[in-house]
């Protein structure tokens, strides 16, 4: 499972840990899903953002070939 980063000491906890082995605070439940979550969508809003930007400003590659 993917490791993570306790907000408060920072030590690293599990994504099953229902509280830091650590420090002992406790850890909103389902508290990996959501972040990883956020990454997709993220991940999917950049490749949108990278599609559309190649449509429509076509990379123009004259710097590199010299014409
Ligand atoms: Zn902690």
């Amino acid at each position: 499972m993917s490791t993570l980063l306790c907000k408060h000491c920072a030590g690293n906890i599990e994504a099953e840990d229902s509280s830091c082995p650590h420090c002992g605070i406790p850890l909103p439940p389902h508290h990996a899903t959501q972040k990883q979550r956020h990454f997709v969508l993220w991940f999917v809003a950049l490749v949108l953002f990278c599609f559309f930007m190649m449509v429509w400003l076509p990379p123009d590659w004259s710097p590199f070939t010299g014409r």
